[in-house]
C-alpha cells in the first residue's frame, strides 16, 4: 500500500471504542472520528472532525453505527449530544470503490445502495460475525443463569431450543459446565448432530415431554415455540431465557401470569463484553478492507 486508506467512523457505541483502537493501530489506516466529541480528544491518537468537514470523495471506507442510519438520514451517536444528519447527496459523492459498513441495514441505507451502487456490508448479517458473537452471547447467558437460578449449573437440566450459531455455542458451554443439555430442533439432521456432539437431541414436537424436568430453558429460535401448552408443563422455579430477537420465542405474557422467571436477554455481546464485540467487528472489517485492496 503506497498511501494510507482514509476511514471515517461515524457514531457508534461502547463496542466502537475497541474497534477504533484496533483500526487506529493499523499502519495504513488514517481514521477520522465523527460523533465522539464527548470523549477526551486525547483518548485516541486520531483526528476528530464533523461530517461537514469531510469530503466523501476522499474516503476509502465508512463505518456506521450498529443501528445504521434512521429513516430521516440521521445518526444519534452515543458519545455526542448532537445528532448527525447526512446531506442527501452524501452517498452519491462517495467513491464507487469505497466500502460502507453498518451493523444492520435500514430502509435509508437500502435506498442509498440502490441509488448509488454502494458496497454496503451489514456486519450483523454475516456468518463470521454471528459465530464470533455467539461466544459473548453464551457467556452472558451463563452469567444470567447463575444470577437467577437457585441451583448450580452443574447437574441442572437445561433445554436449548435451536442449534444454529447461538444455540450450538450455548449448548456447548452449558454442557462443559456440567449441565444436562437437551437440544430441541426441527430437523432429523440436527437431532443427529446434537446427539453426536454429546447433547440429547429431540424434535420440537416433543418439547412438552422434556419441560417437566427442566430447570433452565434457553430459546434461540426467533419464532413463537414456547406457547401456553409448553409453559403449563414447566416447574414454577424454572428459569426461561429468551435470546431470540424481538418478539422472541416465548409467550411472555402467559409466562408472567404463571409466575415463571422469564428474561428476554437481547444484545448480550455489547452488554457483557463490549471490548470483545469491538474486536470482532475490527477483525472482520480489517479483513474485508484488506481483501478489497
Ligand atoms: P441461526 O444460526 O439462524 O439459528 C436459528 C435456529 O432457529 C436454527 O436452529 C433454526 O433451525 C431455528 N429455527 C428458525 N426458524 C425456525 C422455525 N420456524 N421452527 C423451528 N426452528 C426454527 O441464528 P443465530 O445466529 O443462532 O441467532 C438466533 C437468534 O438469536 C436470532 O434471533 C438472533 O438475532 C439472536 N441473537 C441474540 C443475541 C443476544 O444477545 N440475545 C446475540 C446474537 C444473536 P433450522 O436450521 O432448522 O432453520
Amino acid at each position: 500500500m503506497n498511501r494510507k486508506l482514509q476511514i471515517a467512523i461515524i457514531g457508534g457505541d461502547a463496542r466502537y471504542l475497541e474497534l477504533i483502537k484496533k483500526l487506529a493501530g493499523h499502519p495504513y489506516y488514517q481514521i477520522k472520528l465523527i460523533g465522539y466529541d464527548q470523549l477526551d480528544p486525547g483518548f485516541f491518537s486520531v483526528s476528530h472532525t464533523d461530517l461537514t468537514q469531510i469530503t466523501p470523495e476522499t474516503l476509502d471506507a465508512v463505518i456506521l453505527p450498529i443501528t445504521g442510519i434512521n429513516d430521516k438520514g440521521e445518526i444519534n451517536p452515543v458519545f455526542s449530544s448532537q445528532s448527525i444528519s447526512f446531506p442527501e447527496d452524501w452517498f452519491a459523492r462517495l467513491n464507487h470503490q469505497a466500502l460502507v459498513f453498518t451493523g444492520i441495514t435500514t430502509a435509508y441505507l437500502d435506498e442509498a445502495v440502490k441509488k448509488n451502487q454502494i458496497k454496503l456490508y451489514p456486519l450483523m448479517e454475516r456468518d463470521d460475525v454471528a459465530i464470533y458473537n455467539a461466544i459473548p452471547t453464551a457467556e452472558g447467558t451463563i452469567l444470567l443463569a447463575i444470577q437467577h437460578m437457585k441451583i448450580t449449573l452443574h447437574g441442572a437440566n437445561a433445554i436449548i431450543l435451536g442449534l444454529g450459531r447461538v444455540g450450538l455455542t450455548v449448548a456447548d458451554k452449558f454442557a462443559k459446565l456440567g449441565a444436562n443439555v437437551w437440544v430441541g430442533v426441527r430437523s432429523p439432521s440436527d437431532i443427529a448432530r446434537a446427539n453426536t456432539l454429546g447433547f440429547d437431541g429431540f424434535h420440537l414436537d416433543d418439547l412438552a415431554a422434556y419441560t417437566e424436568k427442566c430447570d433452565l430453558l434457553i430459546n434461540t429460535i426467533p419464532v413463537r415455540i414456547v406457547d401456553k401448552r409448553v409453559l403449563n408443563t414447566l416447574k414454577t422455579d424454572a428459569l426461561l431465557i429468551d435470546l431470540a430477537s424481538k418478539p422472541g420465542g416465548i409467550n411472555f405474557d402467559y409466562a408472567r401470569d404463571r409466575g415463571l422467571n422469564t428474561i428476554h436477554a437481547l444484545g448480550l455481546p455489547a452488554r457483557v463484553a463490549p471490548k470483545t464485540a469491538g474486536e470482532i467487528l475490527a477483525k472482520v472489517i480489517d479483513q474485508l478492507i484488506t481483501d478489497h485492496q
